[in-house]
């Protein structure tokens, strides 16, 4: 572990885990955001939530005391759109399994739904997926149509235990049609690329936290990014220690990685004096 922060110039943050925990606020989150505006350290929210719209986040961002603006979010639906804006016409038909947030973001770089000759097959998450969703993009991508989803992540928390997410309809098109989607999402690069591309900085001098090794750290280390793990979300602090995948550092909270910070300027202030 070793993870110099004099040395950050720009934050990604995970949300769910780091800010939040289901409805309720973490400990210190308006603090952290008023030292990164205090340092001149830009930052940016980045979540696999394909679900929910930019403006939604953004509203509960400052609800949450983050002084955030539709530029500082980034869903697994927004770098999806922005990925096939990229790399496909606006004219290409596609066929869209998911919801609000990926339609949306979809839409607002003029691609059009033409299900019967889609050539693209967008999947993110749907709470109200059925047998005819899944059928119409199989029969899609059989005929040649590409296969992409917003993020692979196979369950999400709920109180009750785990319950399926966009990994598991994507496992289900992968059965049927013997196709491996591209995945946009963490821990994959694209989003990250993003990330980076958004906040214009160097992947050495960027900073992610998160609260979960399979994607927010292994997906930042991928690129190059220096990460932070949080233990306020999913991974327990023996998961964290016996995980294949380490953090460069690993805090208690963001409340936590906050002091670390804080003491580390504060002490080279000391040296200077
Ligand atoms: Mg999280």
């Amino acid at each position: 572990m070793a993870l110099d922060l004099l040395t950050i110039r720009a934050v990604i943050l995970d949300m769910d885990g780091v800010l939040w925990r289901g409805e309720q606020v973490l400990p210190g989150v308006a603090e952290f955001f008023a030292f990164l505006g205090r340092r001149h350290i830009p930052f940016l929210l980045a979540t696999n939530n394909s679900t929910r719209t930019v403006a939604s986040y953004v509203e509960h961002l400052q609800a949450a005391g983050v002084p955030a603006q539709p530029q500082h979010v980034i869903t697994s639906a927004v770098a999806t759109a922005d990925y096939i804006r990229q790399h496909y016409p606006t004219e290409t038909p596609v066929y869209i399994i998911g919801q609000e947030g990926i339609r949306r973001a979809m839409a607002e770089h003029g691609f059009r739904e033409a299900p019967a000759e889609a050539r693209l097959v967008v999947v993110g998450m749907d709470f109200h997926v059925t047998y005819a969703k899944l059928k119409t993009a199989t029969l899609r991508i059989r005929a040649g149509a590409d296969f992409i989803g917003t993020n692979g992540d196979r369950t999400f928390p709920i109180p009750e235990g785990l319950a399926p997410g966009n990994g598991s309809i994507l496992a289900a098109l992968e059965a049927a049609t013997d196709v491996q989607p591209l995945i946009i999402g963490k821990p994959q690069k694209p989003m990250f690329e993003m990330a980076l591309a958004r906040l214009n900085t160097a992947p050495q001098h960027t900073l992610m936290v998160g609260d979960r090794l399979e994607t927010d750290i292994l997906g930042a280390q991928r690129v190059g990014i220096r990460t932070a793990l949080v233990l306020t979300g999913i991974t327990t602090p023996e998961h964290a220690r016996q995980a294949h995948t380490q953090a460069d550092g690993v805090f208690a909270s963001l409340a936590a990685l906050h002091a670390d910070w804080q003491a580390a300027l504060d002490a080279v202030g000391t040296f200077h004096a």
